[in-house]
């Protein structure tokens, strides 16, 4: 299954955040993050 790939970054705390590349939302979590791919953007990659 296809993927939108996040764009990871690390806050000064070091803390490591996934923002999403098409809607520019913000996981803390890559669990929570591809959920939210698999809601919002799902239909991208159904056949
Ligand atoms: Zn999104």
């Amino acid at each position: 299954m296809a993927e939108l790939k996040a764009v990871v970054f690390y806050d000064r705390d070091g803390t490591r955040y996934y923002r999403c590349p098409r809607c520019g939302m913000l996981f803390r979590k890559s669990r929570d993050y591809a959920r939210h791919v698999s809601k919002s953007h799902g239909h991208l990659f159904k056949k």
